[in-house]
């Protein structure tokens, strides 16, 4: 039989259709996804010690001979022991094994072992070392204790899979790899380039790594790998997009627009908007993300572009996550343009069958005089029945929300439109050339001029009688108040924690090992909280919102809290989106040790939009020294781009891409990178992107690399429209 990886993992031997389906729980159905299952941590069991080197209670790998005989001994019923001594060089060792009568018969005086386990030390009275362990695993040792794999996975499970299980199906799936000839997916000049090892090395070592060393270059390669096919994926698109001319719009006179406004343009929006529309003159269509602190003013930025579009004769669309900043910006936008007599239409899921006929019927109407010019909605806009006359340019707002696929599926209603994406994420230069492809950047790092700073708190619990008389006073003067909390229920993570003694598979290759000893005070429940928050205020209206609810009705209740009816908003992240309630004075974040800076700092960005001075207080009972250095910085620094770049150098790297959105696009699956970290291996993001660059730029389509192409299409096929 000729393996190609895409078998079910059925056909390997002891898998049956019980351990198939803990494996499907896993995302592992062909014995492809089981190669990429790859291991969470590392036991290491090949940094042998002397027993006298060792410490009491840390778990230690030791090489000794057996010096007596195994003892049996019944301690009541159903409970055995197993008693013997081994020594090496230095000192003797008791061990003891519970219930493992079976290897009475394994063990054998005179031969050395490698056990592995939780060593006890303790002195004797009269100062002697006396260790034992208990349970140790044990392995025997035929001519050299290098023989045994030093580091030993440890997977990922799920119910009904054990180590052992897992461990052995790999093997399985690792001897059947190994009798595949397809050649590697990495062409020979990169892996010479850029010192990797090829693929079969690589597989072998992630998952039985015959050293550190070994291991660290199986890791680099298969990372090298994720951005490689990612950055290959992502210039095959852009290749396409380039041959199409694009329509050249060239009626950059925004005049009109800006004299509408009641203040002036920064700096930083101007250049933006030069950017714009020097890039939407040109017959290439743009790809331009523009991205800028909230409130730094992008949506005007994105009107002007919108303008540009329109008095080129053409049509442009603004798609934004949800129905509530579709109706803000159409409110904001509709009577600018009207002035200008350009029709602005509002397109949402909310909009009646009757309502979006008629909408539909507008965009898709041929005389340039009688059709809709700009159409600003949700996913709305990505539905089959909108046909637009001839789209030129579509902005996406709050980019990060939507997948590469939707942004697309709006460009596809047109032929060779021009494209605008926005974040208020400040991301470094290289983050977002990976998150976003391969767009061009503008920044806006300038705020207008005259913004009120959000005095920010960093408080633990005993603060909690004062910032409920805060929450009154606040409210009682006609404010509202944001209340954040990281988890719905209390307990609704699992906890993935390492053991002692084990190395996270994301320190392999690191030259900092990270904290693994994570501190974690308990989380705050939303729905619990919400209701204490009740009894304490009765006559407060207050509500709760959270991201499992139903569009419709997270919309709704943001509709009621934006238009007033609402005191206190309880929510979970949700409402990170650029919503713009000027009467919202005070943003009180729980268990703030969970965020990352760069999301406090959006999350804040919510307060201090109206005239109201307004007020931030982190609550966090965590005593670890990031997370307190962490809300050090949220009082003392208010710009975004100083704050992701804190949140890098503070947090390390991780956590960051939550506030990127990147997982996200994790869950959206359109990008799975298994290994591949973008914040802490941006060198090798950097030369994998390079590489990928030149490898299309003499195989545009990769037809003389088939391997490689069709690994690329497997990377990308699982990218979903939701
Ligand atoms: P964001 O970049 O977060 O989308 P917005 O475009 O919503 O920011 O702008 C935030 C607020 O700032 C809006 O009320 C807008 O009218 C105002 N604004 C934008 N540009 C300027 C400017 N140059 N001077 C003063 N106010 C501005
Ligand atoms: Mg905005």
């Amino acid at each position: 039989m000729s393996y190609d990886g895409s078998e079910n993992i059925k056909t390997l031997n002891g898998v049956g259709p019980a351990r198939a389906a803990a494996f499907a729980k896993l995302g592992v159905k062909t014995v492809d996804d089981l190669l990429r299952f790859y291991p969470r941590a590392y036991e290491d069991r090949g940094n042998i010690r002397q027993l006298m080197e060792s410490t009491d209670g840390e778990k230690t790998a030791l090489c000794l001979t057996v010096a007596t005989s195994p003892k049996k001994a019944l301690i009541r019923r159903g409970m055995s022991l197993l008693k013997f001594r081994a020594y090496d060089d230095s000192a003797t060792a008791e061990i003891t094994y519970f219930n493992q009568d079976y290897l009475a018969d394994k063990i054998r005086i005179g031969e050395t072992y490698r056990f592995y386990g939780r060593i006890e030390r303790k002195k004797t009275a009269s100062g002697k070392d006396v260790f034992s362990l208990s349970s140790p695993v044990c392995e025997p040792i035929r001519e050299s204790v290098y023989e045994l794999p030093p580091l030993v996975p440890i997977y990922p499970l799920t119910e009904g899979l054990t180590q052992s299980t897992v461990s052995r199906t790999v093997h399985e799936a690792l001897s059947l790899y190994s009798t595949s000839l397809s050649a590697d997916i990495i062409p020979r000049e990169v892996l010479v380039a850029n010192e990797l090892c090829p693929a079969s090395s690589a597989m072998k070592n992630i998952h039985a790594p015959t050293s550190m060393t070994a291991l660290e270059a199986a890791k680099k390669r298969l990372i090298f790998e994720e951005f490689f096919l990612f950055a290959l994926g992502l210039s095959l698109g852009r290749t396409s997009r380039e041959d199409k001319g694009a329509s050249i719009c060239s009626e950059n006179d925004i005049s009109d627009l800006i004299a509408l406004l009641p203040y002036k343009l920064t700096g930083a929006q101007s250049r933006a908007i030069e950017e714009i529309s020097r890039d939407m003159a040109r017959e290439v269509p743009m790809h331009r993300i523009l991205v800028g602190d909230v409130g730094c003013g992008k949506t005007i930025c994105a009107a002007a572009a919108m303008l540009i579009a329109v008095k080129s004769g053409k049509q442009a669309a603004l798609m934004v996550p949800t129905e509530i900043l579709a109706n803000q910006h159409f409110c904001d936008l509709e009577p600018l343009f009207s002035k200008l007599g350009i029709k602005v239409k509002l397109l949402t899921g909310s909009c009646s069958a009757s309502q979006k006929k008629a909408i539909y019927a507008s965009i898709s109407e041929k005389a340039p005089e009688k059709r809709t010019d700009i159409v600003i909605g949700t996913h709305a806009l990505i539905s089959e029945g909108v046909c637009f006359s001839d789209l030129g340019l579509v902005v996406t707002d709050e980019q990060h929300r939507f997948g590469v696929r939707q942004r697309e599926a709006l460009s596809e209603k047109g032929s060779h439109t021009h494209t605008l994406v926005m974040s208020a994420t400040p991301i470094p230069r290289s983050l977002a050339l990976t998150l976003y492809g391969d767009l061009d950047l503008s920044l806006i790092d300038e705020l207008p001029p005259g913004r009120q700073r959000v005095d920010t708190f960093a408080v633990d619990e005993a603060y909690r009688t004062r910032l409920n008389a805060f929450i009154q006073k606040i409210t009682d003067d006609g404010g509202q108040v944001y209340v954040v909390c990281p988890a719905i229920e209390e307990k609704e993570e699992e906890d993935d924690a390492l053991s002692e003694g084990e190395i996270d598979i994301r320190n392999i290759g690191m030259l900092t090992l990270f904290d693994t000893k994570k501190e974690t005070p308990p989380l705050k429940s939303a729905v619990k909280y919400t209701s204490e928050l009740k009894d304490i205020f009765p006559d407060k209206k207050i509500a709760f919102v959270h991201g499992k609810m139903k569009a419709a009705e997270k919309d709704a209740v943001m509709e009621a809290f934006s238009s007033g009816e609402i005191d206190v908003l309880v929510s979970t992240t949700v409402i990170e989106v650029g919503v713009n309630v000027p009467r919202a004075s005070l943003m009180i974040v729980e268990n703030a040790e969970r965020f990352g800076l760069s999301q406090l700092h959006q999350l804040r960005g919510r307060v201090g939009r109206g005239t109201r001075k307004s007020y931030c207080v982190l609550v966090s009972e965590s005593k670890g020294e990031s997370a307190r250095k962490r809300l050090e910085t949220m009082k003392t620094t208010y710009d975004g781009f100083t704050i992701a770049e804190k949140d890098l150098a503070i947090r390390g790297p991780g956590d960051f891409l939550g506030t990127l959105g990147a997982n996200g696009i994790r869950q959206s699956g359109e990008l799975r990178f298994r290994l591949a970290d973008m914040c802490n291996d941006t060198e090798l993001l950097k030369s994998a992107f390079r590489c990928a660059r030149e490898l299309i730029s003499s195989d545009g389509d990769l037809s003389e690399h088939p391997e490689t192409r069709k690994a690329v299409e497997n990377m990308f096929k699982t990218e979903a429209l939701s």
